[in-house]
């Protein structure tokens, strides 16, 4: 039987960091501290005395001159002496987080950060890490004495924008910040998780482990082969996530390598994330097994012109003819010369209405000068399928059609080309996606 493997389309790269080394701040670089980031925790309210109230007007203070009883502004309790003066700390060390919406140098100025200070750490830090720093990233702080405006300058920054970097800022001498990075060894391994279908696929992968985002992601990938609404209790479900662990003790999950779905009635799903002519793709392991099928002429006419270097007709100089000129009447049918997808259906300038196929193994052959379309972008086609009839559109002396294939980015000469594959891997690259596939059911579960 003939399987081959699906192409499911590209997935989207990256992913986020999670967590961070975040060091506590010593309670009191808190006290008299105006709003900060979501990162500093709230003491506790104090319990306000029976007589606060009173005892606050002799003082001559009301609630609204000071703040609220709780939250971040708070009303001083009764445990509290009012000093005439406190000292100023020389500096001060705090935690901020980078802000889901704002980015570092908001999430700084939130801190205390002067806004200059802000911007230029901020910026310093976005070069050395090669973009922006991700919201929820930890940063530790160290400000020193508040200058005429009040503001605290920042002295020193430390953070992790990625598992694998460590970036340190530092004010020197002449005012300006010197910028450390430091590589953190990570190694990658897959984790893989397992288990039964029970009430629901969803709360069946999280109780086996797997993140609320690797669950979504599984959902997401499985859903690209079969509808998810059909996974029955009983079914077994397969995954392998990248797990990063770098030397410092920090990890974090990567992309979902593999998506597996073992199932009781309806066929099994074995999508493998596989990189292939720099696109991601999802194949499935179990329709490996690849033909290659002729392809066929797309009118059957006389040909008029063949691949190869020529003078133009209507340019009137030599160039390539990237493809053949078959002779045919207005409105004669085109057939697709292979199964495909319908990559483009429409003008396409000197070409006129043009579809272009793209077929599995990643050739794609075009179809120009047409007078009417009959397929849209995105469709599939079959073999022998009618997308279209002979026309005179774009730069074109007569009716024609003008039939392209095109390999690795390349126009071939069509007579040439023995036949598309059914599947996009073969020898070397099938052998390796076999192995990797290998190696993830080896895997222990867990
Ligand atoms: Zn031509």
């Amino acid at each position: 039987m003939g399987h081959r493997i699906r192409t499911i389309g590209k997935q989207r790269r990256g992913w986020r960091l999670a967590g961070g080394a975040a060091a506590l701040l010593a309670a009191g670089a808190l006290v008299g501290a105006a709003p900060f980031s979501d990162a500093l925790a709230d003491d506790g309210a104090p319990v306000p005395g029976a007589d606060m109230a009173a005892e606050l007007a002799a003082a001559g203070v009301t609630s609204a001159d000071r703040g609220a009883l709780s939250g971040r502004r708070m009303v001083a309790g009764p445990a509290v002496t009012l000093l005439a003066s406190a000292p100023e700390r020389p500096f001060r060390e705090l935690v901020a987080r980078v802000g889901a919406s704002d980015g570092l140098a908001a999430s700084l100025r939130r801190a205390g950060v002067a806004r200059g200070d802000a911007a230029a750490a901020a910026a310093a830090v976005r070069a050395a890490a090669g973009g922006a720093v991700p919201a929820g990233t930890s940063v530790r702080l160290r400000l020193g004495k508040p200058g005429a405006n009040g503001a605290r300058p920042l002295e020193a920054l430390d953070l992790k924008p990625r598992v694998d970097l460590a970036v340190r800022l530092e004010r020197n001498a002449d005012g300006n910040f010197s910028v450390r990075r430091e590589a953190i060894g990570v190694t990658a391994t897959p984790q893989r998780l397992s288990g039964r279908v029970d009430d629901g696929l969803y709360w069946a992968l999280r109780a086996a482990g797997a993140s609320p985002r690797a669950a979504q992601d599984y959902l997401r990938t499985i859903a690209r082969a079969i509808d998810v609404g059909e996974v029955a209790r009983g079914d077994r479900f397969d995954l392998v996530i990248e797990r990063r662990a770098s030397a410092d003790g920090d990890s974090s999950l990567g992309p979902l390598l593999y998506a597996g779905l073992d199932r009781a009635q309806g066929a099994d799903v074995a999508l493998m994330r596989w990189n292939s002519g720099g696109e991601e793709h999802w194949l499935d392991a179990l329709r490996l097994d690849s033909e290659t099928r002729a392809l066929i002429w797309p009118v059957a006419a006389r040909i008029s012109s063949g691949f190869g270097m020529r003078r133009h007709p209507i340019l009137r100089y030599k160039r390539l003819h990237r493809g053949i000129d078959f002779a045919a009447p207005r409105g004669t049918p085109i057939q697709a010369a292979a199964d495909g997808v319908v990559l483009h259906a429409g003008r396409a300038g000197g070409y006129g209405n043009q579809v272009r196929l793209r077929h599995a193994d990643g050739t794609i052959t075009s179809y120009s000068h047409m007078a009417s379309l009959h397929v849209a972008p995105g469709t599939a086609v079959t073999q022998g399928q009618v997308i279209g009839t002979v026309g005179s559109t774009g730069l074109s002396t007569g009716p024609h059609l003008h039939y392209e294939v095109h390999r690795n980015g390349r126009a071939v000469d069509p007579r040439a080309v023995e036949g598309v594959a059914s599947a996009p891997l073969a020898g070397e690259a099938l052998a390796a996606f076999k192995s990797r596939y290998a190696r993830y059911q080896a895997l222990p579960i867990g």
